[in-house]
């Protein structure tokens, strides 16, 4: 299971969320929003996987994997689908 960390989003906090804190989630868990303790807005800490990496990988795979959806511009206001769930092309207009 990965352990996600979290930090408080919207100035408020308490002495849990404060510095921000790890939470051990399946990936089938509902996105965190609220602190546990103090039910203030917080978000996800993007943090680089332990493989040794210079840095986080947004590759494809990973970002359908995780949920999120990701659009590369194909032209002028037109945008296709590379992964994750949702329309294939979506336009400005
Ligand atoms: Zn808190």
């Amino acid at each position: 299971m990965p352990i996600y960390e979290y930090q408080p989003s919207s100035g408020k906090h308490c002495d849990y969320c404060i510095d921000g804190f790890e939470l051990l989630r399946k990936i089938s868990d509902v996105n965190l929003e609220q602190c546990p303790q103090c039910h203030a807005p917080v978000v996800r800490k993007i943090s680089a996987p332990n493989i040794g990496g210079s840095g986080p990988s947004l590759d494809s795979e990973n970002i359908g994997k995780h949920g999120f959806t990701q659009y590369k511009r194909a032209g002028k206001g037109v945008y296709e689908k590379t992964a994750g769930k949702g329309p294939s092309v979506i336009t400005d207009d």
